[in-house]
């Protein structure tokens, strides 16, 4: 587990960090809401504690971009006592939970484990298809017992497809939900990557097995019944 402090008070941030290390997390210490909000958004973190006082960029602001980008990174603030409805806004933009400063480190310790106790049981189930089967938890996918090796996006792709299998999926639909509906891109290079996908899956687009074009529409996922229409 891959934990990223944000805590500008350097003695309190070095206590904790050593605590957390010797129970088993690597800690990654950030001194302002800059750095925090830049390797929160570059490293993949189970979770961030965030102080909400922070030089420069504030806690709740870095809390908002990071929730804005990672929905479902956990997110736990420190907020001072004096600055009570600072947790209200911090909880409103999407913190995960919150913790009263001064705190004992044992409280920490337990607030962190049941949140990531809490995240275990949302986790999305593994996904079976046919002989496709894919585990969003752990980000890796098998066809029969081989290994999969997919990009980000073709993993994404996959993942969509797998949960509506049957159904047609359009471009634009794979589009905002591998890539987000910020970005402005070509349908085209969903194509690309389909292409890539199909290749490593052995399938062929005149004879599918796994991933059907359906011209003029999308794309549908065979269901197993249907295989080697
Ligand atoms: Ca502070």
């Amino acid at each position: 587990m891959r934990i990223l402090l944000v805590e500008d008070e350097l003695d309190l941030a070095n206590a904790l960090a050593r605590g957390l290390s010797q129970q088993g997390y690597v800690v990654d210490i950030a001194v302002d809401g800059e750095q925090g909000w830049a390797m929160g958004e570059i490293n993949d973190y189970d979770l961030v504690i965030l102080d909400l006082n922070l030089p420069g960029m504030d806690g709740l602001e870095v809390c908002r971009r990071l929730r804005a980008s990672k929905p479902k990174l956990l997110i736990l603030m420190l907020t001072a006592r004096s600055r009570l409805e600072d947790k209200v806004t911090g909880l409103d933009l999407g913190a995960d939970d919150y913790l009263v400063k001064p705190f004992h480190f044992e409280e920490l310790a337990a607030r962190i484990r049941a949140l990531l106790r809490r995240d275990l049981r949302v986790r999305e189930p593994i996904l079976c298809v046919g002989d496709l089967k894919l585990d969003p938890a752990s980000r890796t996918a098998w066809q029969g017992t081989r290994r999969l090796k997919l990009t980000r996006k073709e993993f994404g792709i996959l993942h969509y497809l797998m949960r509506h299998p049957g159904e047609v999926i359009s471009q634009e639909e794979l589009i905002e939900h591998v890539w987000g509906e910020d970005v402005d891109l070509f349908t085209g290079s969903v194509r690309v990557h389909i292409h890539s996908l199909r290749r490593k899956l052995d399938d062929r687009a005149e004879h599918p097995r796994y991933i059907e074009t359906v011209a003029g529409q999308g794309y549908r996922l065979l269901p197993p019944e249907e295989e080697g229409g």
